[in-house]
């Protein structure tokens, strides 16, 4: 006669006794200031660095949304780009660094619902999730999938549909060439590596339609506007890009 194995909520209920006691042995240094993080405190991270995050307001560029500037930027009056807008929720500073990072790269998977409560707090005015047909997520690599065991941009694109009830397009694009990951390279090797990397399965979901598409960091545009010119082919109404965060350069 076997032992009945202890049930899911038993050793859910044991490890959240046993991440406790470690938390009081041995304290957690907050990732970016490292002082010791109180048990009540958000994980990882303490209460003055998430505050620290450094959120875009307007005016920015109507098409880039490159902050501190009246009507267009200078870039997008010679050379628009391939989308009808880009808006980001906020700088890609410290805290919000090691945000995504702790989310990415170590699996924290509950900083999706902290970073998905960030962005649906802060959708800007002229980007509202009601206005679009689809919200569609940058896709990743079935390898990457695999390695990391979710698309980060499909998380928040998901958390951020459920509220507005925006239906999500999961398969109408995929990423059929396993690249590099694009934050190893430097500016130019980004746009190269990144050429051809996506593949549009379904053009006819998307004709006609109105698309948003989500991805977690902005930061050459390398990856977006190869999204961007694949799904053109599928002729869709609009296409427009919503981003977590994005770096600046001046
Ligand atoms: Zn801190
Ligand atoms: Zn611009």
């Amino acid at each position: 006669m076997g032992s009945r194995p202890i049930s899911w909520q038993v050793r859910h209920l044991l490890w959240g006794i046993f991440e406790t006691a470690i938390i009081f042995l041995y304290p957690a240094k907050c990732r970016v200031c490292e002082t010791l993080l109180e048990v009540t405190s958000l994980r990882y991270i303490c209460a003055n660095c998430w505050q620290d995050i450094q959120f875009f307001e307007p005016p920015w560029c109507d098409i880039c949304g490159k902050p501190d500037i009246d009507g267009v930027c200078d870039e997008c009056a010679v050379s628009p780009p391939p989308y009808g807008k880009l808006r980001s929720i906020a700088l890609y500073q410290t805290t919000l660094q090691q945000a995504i990072h702790l989310f990415k790269f170590e699996k924290k998977k509950v900083f999706a619902q902290h970073l998905i409560q960030l962005i649906n707090a802060r959708i800007p005015a002229d980007c509202a999730i009601a206005d679009y047909d689809f919200i569609l997520p940058v896709p990743i690599h079935k390898v990457r999938l695999w390695e990391r065991g979710f698309n980060q941009s499909m998380l928040l694109a998901k958390g951020i549909a459920q509220v507005a009830g925006v239906p999500v397009l999961t398969d109408a694009l995929v990423r059929h060439r396993h690249t590099v990951a694009q934050s190893s390279l430097g500016m130019e090797a980004r746009q190269h590596n990144i050429v051809g990397a996506f593949k549009i399965r379904k053009p006819d979901v998307i004709h006609n339609k109105r698309i948003l598409i989500i991805d977690d960091v902005f930061t050459t545009g390398a990856t977006v506007r190869e999204v961007v010119n694949e799904l053109r082919k599928g002729n869709p109404a609009k296409l427009d890009v919503l981003t977590l965060s994005r770096t600046v350069y001046h």
